[in-house]
């Protein structure tokens, strides 16, 4: 929770997600894999102008125009297709996001993992941001930054990092969603491939930034 403090301190409050629908949270959270989130933006305002950011629409989408409107994410195909089928699965056993996210937390994690293109990070960030449930999004800056403080592993498993970190912070959902949002933003500004400890906020208390200073 010091890290928490100190990066809201820094950074301010992130507030991702809070105006938008479970729906185009959903599409956010697939079109973002392995691309920047500028990317995303122009590939989410693409389907909003072209009035497609709806379960409804994406799932009986024309497939050369939904590519044709994610191609600024990269992997436009692969993402059409995963869109359309996420889509398509969630209106034929749900009908639609709301009643997908009725579904407790275990068991709607569970059903997305069973979708075709849903590992375990893209499960809990559409749990966490679109369901509200408590799930830490652990992702490669999360495990970047736990492995520098702390000197652990960053080859662990998805879940063992995912306790240490919900071990150790507030129950509640607003630091679950804010705390992943200040790791990003770290990982962006400071705590990159190669690091910027000398400014970084948490340089104080980091194993990494201790090591490289005794050197
Ligand atoms: S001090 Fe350096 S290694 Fe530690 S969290 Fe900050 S940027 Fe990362």
């Amino acid at each position: 929770m010091r890290v928490y403090t100190t990066l809201r301190g820094r950074f301010g409050f992130q507030d991702w997600w809070s105006g938008d629908t479970a729906d185009e949270i959903l599409v956010g959270v697939v079109l973002t894999q392995q691309t920047s989130w500028k990317n995303v933006e122009r590939a989410l305002t693409n389907l909003k102008d072209a009035g497609m950011l709806s379960i409804e629409k994406l799932a009986v989408a024309d497939l050369k125009m939904l590519e044709r409107l994610v191609k600024p994410c990269g992997f436009y195909r692969q993402k059409a297709v995963r869109i359309r089928n996420i889509s398509s699965y969630i209106l034929a056993n749900h009908k639609g996001m709301t009643g997908l996210l009725r579904r407790r937390a275990g068991a709607l994690r569970r059903e997305l993992l069973s979708l075709d293109g849903v590992g375990e990070e893209t499960a809990d960030a559409v749990a966490l941001y679109a369901g509200n449930k408590r799930t830490f999004v652990v992702d490669a800056y999360t495990r970047r930054i736990i492995g520098r403080l702390y000197g652990i592993d960053t080859g662990i498993s998805y879940g063992k990092m995912q306790c240490l970190i919900t071990d150790n912070i507030d129950n509640r959902l607003a630091v679950y969603k804010d705390l992943h949002a200040q790791f990003v933003e770290l990982g962006k500004r400071f705590c990159r491939t190669r690091p910027l400890c000398r400014t970084c906020p948490l340089n104080e208390g980091c194993g990494s930034f201790k090591l490289l200073s005794e050197r």
